[in-house]
């Protein structure tokens, strides 16, 4: 037990680290930034084709949120606030984009197979999807 604490906390550091709340912050970050790579690893492998999961975006967004502050409030380092500063740019034009497609999908009227926006026939039944929606109620 005794030689277990010395190993975890040498020096009376956790791990070799001196924490603060930063630390924290800083190492939360890092954790949840590197996590996506496994995230989209594991996507990937599943389907055997490679796949940018929506989460592999919000965790970007996240963990280099999480970093920049770490970088901004703690670091105090132009270098490494560079290096986070302008991240968030791509992880949320690629959110938009996803909210877009997702939004745009369309439900054949016939199967109800969801299809994407750009899709002209359902790839279920083969139903034409360019047709306007059918609306409920007698035709005027
Ligand atoms: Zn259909």
């Amino acid at each position: 037990m005794d030689l277990l604490h010395h190993a975890l906390w040498p020096g009376g550091k956790f791990l070799g680290v001196e924490w603060s709340v930063w630390k924290v912050v800083g190492w939360v970050g890092n954790v949840v930034f590197t996590s996506r790579f496994f995230v989209q690893w594991y996507a990937t492998e599943k389907r055997k084709q490679v796949v940018m999961p929506v989460i592999f975006w919000w965790l970007s967004l996240a963990g280099s949120f999480l970093i920049l502050a770490y970088a901004l409030f703690y670091k105090k380092d132009s270098v490494f606030i560079f290096a986070y500063a302008f991240a968030w740019i791509p992880y949320i034009r690629n959110l938009v984009i996803h909210h877009r497609n997702e939004r745009a999908r369309r439900r054949c009227p016939d199967c109800g197979a969801v299809s994407p926006g750009t899709a002209r026939y359902c790839s279920q039944c083969g139903a034409n999807l360019s047709q306007p929606a059918a609306t409920s109620g007698p035709a005027q």
